[in-house]
C-alpha cells in the first residue's frame, strides 16, 4: 500500500521533530492532501490507526485538509477548479492544462507536548 509508506515517512519526519523540540507526545497532526495528489485519504487515516502504534504519536490525531486543485489552461489562460480527470477547460474546452495546486501532501501543523 502505497499510503503506509507515505504515513511511514511522515510518522519518521515527524518524530524527528519531537526529538529536536524536546517533546514526550505528539498530540496531533495536520496535513494537507491535495485533490489529485496520489494518496487516497481514507487509506492514509487507515495506515495512521496501524503505523502509530508503539511510537510517541500512538495518541495523536491525524487531520487531513483537503486542498482542491486549480489548473491554468495554456490556450486562454483561465485557472480553474477541476473536479475530475481528465481536465477541461470551461471556457474554451480545451483538454489539459497545467496543474497549479493540488499534487501535494504537506504537513501543515504538528501540535506537540513538551
Ligand atoms: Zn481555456
Amino acid at each position: 500500500m502505497h499510503e503506509a509508506s507515505l504515513i511511514q515517512a511522515l510518522l519518521e519526519q515527524v518524530q524527528d521533530l519531537a526529538r529536536r523540540e524536546g517533546a514526550r507526545r505528539i498530540l496531533r497532526i495536520q496535513l494537507r492532501v491535495g485533490r489529485f495528489s496520489t494518496a487516497v485519504p481514507e487509506l492514509l487515516e487507515s495506515a495512521f490507526e496501524i503505523l502509530k502504534q508503539g511510537t510517541p504519536a500512538e495518541e495523536a490525531r491525524l487531520d487531513l485538509h483537503l486542498e482542491p486543485a486549480r489548473v491554468r489552461c495554456e490556450t486562454c489562460g483561465l485557472e480553474y477548479e477541476p473536479e475530475d480527470l481528465p481536465f477541461v477547460c470551461p471556457r474554451c474546452g480545451t483538454w489539459g492544462g497545467t496543474l497549479l495546486q493540488g499534487r501535494d501532501l504537506v504537513i501543515e501543523a504538528v501540535d506537540l507536548e513538551v
